[in-house]
């Protein structure tokens, strides 16, 4: 007897579908998995035996075959275990044929027939979803986060021997979970942040603004002690919401990384602030066993705080010229390309020197200064459209960050309305070819900009970006229409800092 149900396994951040076959013949007792499994997807049978024997089900005396389709997809981890134990239930006659046609299940197995939740349950239910499966089987521990995808029914299993009963017909299936927490806020912080609460800095302060409103990279330098740090860390604060696509693109990378997020959906932009003794894996993704995105992918629409820049190893901000660029990371593996998606807004700082020490202590030499300097390259340095000197002037209290974010909602909602049908969300997405027709400038502003652009010896990809900045310093303002004074503030924040 044959039989098939479908599943899905995790690739990258998304699902694929997959189809168990099982496949129980007359012969000699015996198990064979087909279809590129891994050391886990071997090992499953002693799981799925067990899982069966406990659950009171039979596990056939005779030749069983399992067909992972297709070959191609490499299947990790044990998420296809209860989708085998359903498959061969069924081929042995445990189950009415026909009863797995319009299901999708996902699922590992505890010995004793529990059923186990999975990482990455929402990209794979999503992928199911697609496919059309009508049905979807989930475990009870992923039950919240799989009632958050559209356009799919869940079916909730906690044992085998119970969704053996449902599938049968014998008995009601459970529950759905209550509809899941859905959190519009972030969790409360420990300690409140605000703008307000930072004194003077008010170049940086607007600079952090601008960063917020059109999603451009930015970098802060200073001495240690004057601020950028605190700065740096309530710019989460003034942030503008994640949208509802947004916010499910984001769930679903933080399923598949198995982080805490991603188990509810929220409308709050990631912020993600890794040390800087952080492995390259972690930073760009990537990994041996099971591919993970990295923090450039968990901070996908939202930021990247990288604290003391130069602190992190040459290879890894090296690496992190790509996704900067492409707004993507790709991990080569044999059986293909990952893509993660990595569309983040970067924010790091900067001490002047190595020594740590403020601008009257320090005695570092020119040389230890400029070697510090070269740490970060010169390409690295050109993709940041923001680059400032953090001194401190002034004790003044500024705007608090809801007044900040109120700007900068502003801001958003023209960039989305001036974007529209485009693949672009912010300024700082706008490719070099489109700003022409996207970022119309008049006589003054045209003049102001080629004027600074020769001043400066700005390269292309600087001037673009002085031009995207200041289409972002407009929007700020509630303008429809960049002036030269526009420019000239974009230029003012783009310093050459050594
Ligand atoms: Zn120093």
């Amino acid at each position: 007897m044959l039989a098939a149900v479908r599943s899905a396994v995790l690739e990258g951040v998304d699902g694929r579908i997959v189809t168990v076959e099982v496949h129980v013949s007359r012969g000699l007792p015996g198990y064979t998995v087909v279809g590129l499994p891994d050391a886990a997807g071997r090992e499953s049978r002693e799981r799925v035996r067990a899982a069966l024997l406990s659950s009171g089900l039979e596990y056939p005396q005779q030749r069983v075959t399992v067909n992972l389709a297709p070959a191609s997809v490499r299947k990790t981890g044990a998420g296809l275990e209860l989708a085998v134990a359903l498959a061969l239930t069924c081929a042995a006659g445990g189950l009415p044929s026909g009863s797995l046609d319009h299901v999708g299940v996902l699922g590992e197995l505890g010995l004793d027939g529990s059923v186990r939740p999975v990482i990455g349950a929402v990209a794979i239910v999503d992928a199911l979803a697609r496919a059309g499966v009508d049905n979807i089987i989930v475990p009870a521990a992923n039950a919240a986060e799989a009632m958050l995808v559209p356009g799919a029914t869940i079916r909730v299993a906690r044992t085998l021997g119970e969704l053996h009963a449902c599938l049968k017909g014998e008995a009601p299936w459970p529950d759905p979970p209550d509809p899941p927490h859905v959190a519009f806020d972030a969790p409360e912080p420990d300690e409140p942040l605000d703008l307000a609460d930072v004194l003077g800095l008010e170049d940086a302060r607007r600079a952090l603004t601008v960063a917020a409103a059109g999603a451009h990279h930015l970098l802060m330098v200073g001495s240690p002690g004057v601020g950028k740090t605190i700065l740096a860390r309530r710019l989460p604060t003034i942030m503008a919401p994640l949208d509802a696509d947004e916010a499910l693109e984001v769930m679903k990378i933080h399923s598949a990384a198995g982080t805490h997020r991603g188990r509810a959906l929220r409308t709050d932009a990631p912020f993600r602030q890794p040390h800087h003794s952080a492995s390259m894996v972690s930073l760009i993704g990537g990994g041996s066993a099971r591919v993970r995105p990295g923090e450039v992918s968990l901070a996908h629409r939202g930021a990247l705080f990288l604290d003391e820049l130069p602190e992190f190893p040459v290879h890894a901000l090296e690496a992190l010229r790509q996704p900067l660029e492409e707004r993507v990371v790709r991990v080569s593996r044999a059986s293909g390309t990952i893509e993660f998606p990595a569309h983040f807004l970067l924010v790091a700082c900067a001490n002047p020197c190595p020594c740590g020490r403020n601008a009257v202590e320090c005695r570092c030499s020119d040389v230890q200064r400029s070697r510090y300097a070269r740490r970060l390259s010169a390409p690295l340095l050109d993709r940041f459209d923001l680059r400032i000197r953090v001194e401190q002037t002034g004790r003044e209290r500024g705007l608090s960050s809801e007044e900040v974010a109120g700007r900068v909602a502003v801001a958003v909602e023209r960039q989305h309305a001036r974007l529209l049908g485009t693949p672009w969300r912010r300024n700082a997405h706008i490719p070099a070819g489109a700003l022409r027709h996207l970022i119309p400038l008049d006589d003054d502003a045209r003049n102001a900009w080629t004027g600074l652009c020769q001043v400066r010896r700005l390269t292309g990809r600087g001037a673009a970006r002085v031009l995207r900045v200041a289409r972002t310093v407009a929007d700020l303002d509630d303008r429809a229409h960049v002036g030269a004074g526009d420019v000239e503030r974009a230029a003012w924040m783009r310093e050459d800092l050594w």
